[in-house]
């Protein structure tokens, strides 16, 4: 091992020659939409089969120039991650658990056969893309950098088998609140038709291809007045999974609260288990086991199941109020958030925004 920490300091930093004006930027973090404006830098670091990860750097953000022939167009060999950069009431910028993305980002890569990103660059490149790009974190309310670091196989090859080349990128955009008239409850369409994942898969990575997967079951479930879709276990059909993009959670009317096991299947949610954590914390008692769609149907019906909402970086909680299907239709609760998950959407947002203590250390100064 060595003795240098790899840092903001190892990224060549090559600015732009046309940064935003002042007075686009402002406009753009005045009214920020999720992954519509990007800021003028993008953090990179190449990799080669034999030579490794070089060539760490921060340069102008723009388009990349593929051979039609590259791996990721034919195969996709991609994966990805998504977390935010707040600003806080002192000035200073921050991220949420970046470690446990960088986590991860390298699990993921794993599993596409793509080669593992050290955390030191993980969250070095983060670093210096936020130092350089500072006056692009918007400190708006509920505001935030969104921050997408990923991954693709770059070689210019049409066999099958692991890329010899790789790049690493990340790339920010300024996002304003999830809901910018309050927190709202959507409403969900149980998939019994389609599956995101199956046992051996690559539900639990980060993988461009689980999402493409999920747009067809999003876009019919749209068609029939529905927000999201959740998925249920391909096996039985019968256990609730996760949202395309979100995890989720059940709560009890004894307090208790249920959310589905990281069997392999799932993504492992760092939201998700950060609310674990303060619900523990908060005297709920907390499982991490199957939820049984007839156990949930049954208990929204008696009135045991009191709220059910779905987890994620994005929305940090969005709260479900309703549940449908070809079989059944339920409204959760009186369809508006519950007390359990606004209390806990306010404590972890607290935290990420630094109106409250950090016990856990989970965030991270850039
Ligand atoms: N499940 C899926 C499929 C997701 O894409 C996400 C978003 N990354 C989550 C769950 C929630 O994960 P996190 O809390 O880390 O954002």
């Amino acid at each position: 091992s060595t003795a240098t920490t790899p840092s903001s300091e190892t990224f060549q930093i090559h600015l732009s020659d046309a940064p935003a004006s002042v007075a686009d930027r402002e406009a753009a973090l005045a009214s920020p939409q999720f992954g519509v404006v990007f800021t003028d830098h993008m953090a990179r670091v190449s990799w080669a089969h034999g030579s490794g990860w070089t060539d760490r750097r921060v340069e102008k953000y723009g388009p990349l120039h593929l051979d039609p022939a590259t791996a990721v167009l034919h195969y996709g060999q991609e994966i990805f991650e998504g977390l935010k950069a707040y600003a806080h009431a002192d000035g200073s910028v921050w991220t949420f658990r970046p470690d446990a993305n960088a986590a991860r980002f390298a699990r993921s890569a794993r599993r596409l056969a793509l080669p593992e990103l050290p955390e030191a660059d993980f969250l070095g490149a983060i670093r210096a893309l936020v130092e350089v790009d500072r006056a692009w974190v918007p400190t708006g309310e509920e505001t935030s950098l969104y921050l997408r670091p990923f991954m693709y196989a770059s070689e210019a090859f049409l066999g099958v088998r692991p890329s010899l080349e790789a790049e690493f990128l990340v790339i920010a955009s300024p996002v304003g609140p999830y809901f910018p008239g309050g927190v709202r409850p959507v409403s969900i369409w149980v998939s019994q038709e389609y599956h995101r994942a199956g046992a051996g898969g690559t539900g639990a990575a980060k993988c461009g291809g689980n999402y493409a997967g999920s747009l067809l079951p999003q876009q019919e479930a749209y068609a029939k007045g529905f927000e999201q879709v959740c998925f249920l276990d391909d096996r039985t059909g019968t256990q609730l999974e996760e949202l395309g993009g979100m995890n989720v959670v059940v709560v009890h009317a004894d307090g208790s609260v249920v959310t589905p096991p990281v069997s392999g299947t799932i993504l492992e949610g760092v939201t998700r288990s950060s609310l674990l954590t303060l619900l523990v914390e908060a005297g709920h008692e907390v499982s991490e086991r199957p939820v049984l769609l007839a156990d949930l149907r049954a208990g929204l019906a008696d009135g045991s199941v009191t709220e059910v909402f779905a987890c994620g970086t994005a929305a940090v909680i969005t709260p479900i109020g309703r549940l449908a299907s070809d079989d059944f239709d339920l409204v959760v609760g009186d369809g508006s958030a519950g007390p359990v998950t606004s209390r806990i959407r306010a404590q972890l947002t607290d935290i990420q925004y630094g109106r409250a203590s950090d016990p856990h250390g989970w965030m991270r100064r850039l």
